[in-house]
C-alpha cells in the first residue's frame, strides 16, 4: 500500500530518458512509470520512483514491474514563464476555487491539491473528521491568507490518479494564469492508460 502523500513525493518529469538520456522535454508525449520498490525495502526506503523513458527504451522498460503507467504529456519547455512561487499559490487556489464549484466531481483533485496548498504553506490543517455512520472523512483547512475554513472531503486516490492530477497541475501552472482552464473532468485521473 503506497503512502496517501505519494503525490507531495513524485518528482517533476525529467527532461531525458531515465535509460538511455536521449532530451524527451521537447514537448509531446512520453511514457512515464513509477517504478516498483522491492519488497524487502524498509519503510523509509519504500517510496514510489518516477521515471520518464523515450518511446526508444519503452518497449524494454515496461517488461519490468511498476505500480503505474501514464503517457506524459509535456508542454514545450517554457522555462521564463513558470510561475514563482507566489503566483503558483495563487493560480493553484484559483484552480481550487474553481474546482471547489462542483465539488463532487472533482473531490480526488481537491483533494491533491488541499494538500499541496498545505505543503505551499497557504493551507494550514486544521481538523480531520469522521463520520461515525458512513466512516467519511472531511478534512478542514484554514486558508492562511484569508482565514477562511476549507473542507475537502477525504478522497485519497490511486497511484495512477494521483500521478495525472500532479501532470494535469503542472501543466496548469506552465501555462501561466490562463482565465480560461480546460474543463476539468476532460482528463479524468485514474484513467492512466494500460501498457498495451
Ligand atoms: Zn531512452
Amino acid at each position: 500500500m503506497l503512502s496517501r502523500e505519494i503525490y507531495l513525493k513524485i518528482a517533476r518529469p525529467r527532461n531525458t530518458c531515465a535509460k538511455c538520456g536521449a532530451a524527451i522535454a521537447a514537448g509531446g508525449k512520453h511514457p512515464s512509470v513509477l517504478a516498483v520498490v522491492p519488497d524487502d525495502d524498509d519503510e523509509a526506503g519504500a517510496e514510489p520512483l518516477r521515471e520518464d523513458f523515450c518511446e526508444q527504451c519503452w518497449p524494454e522498460v515496461r517488461e519490468r514491474g511498476y505500480y503505474g503507467f501514464w503517457i506524459a504529456r509535456r508542454e514545450p519547455p517554457k522555462p521564463d514563464t513558470r510561475a514563482n512561487k507566489r503566483e503558483r499559490n495563487a493560480i493553484l487556489l484559483s484552480y481550487f476555487d474553481w474546482l471547489a464549484q462542483d465539488a463532487a466531481a472533482n473531490a480526488q483533485r481537491l483533494y491533491v491539491i488541499s494538500h499541496l496548498l498545505m505543503k505551499f504553506q497557504v493551507f494550514k490543517w486544521l481538523r480531520t473528521d469522521r463520520d461515525d455512520e458512513t466512516g467519511a472523512e472531511t478534512v478542514t483547512f484554514r486558508n492562511t491568507a484569508t482565514d477562511e475554513e476549507v473542507s475537502v472531503t477525504a478522497t485519497p486516490p490511486d497511484e495512477e490518479a494521483v500521478a495525472a492530477i500532479v501532470d494535469e497541475i503542472n501543466r496548469y501552472l506552465d501555462r501561466g494564469p490562463d482565465p480560461e482552464p480546460a474543463a476539468p473532468g476532460a482528463e479524468s485521473g485514474g484513467a492512466a492508460a494500460s501498457p498495451d
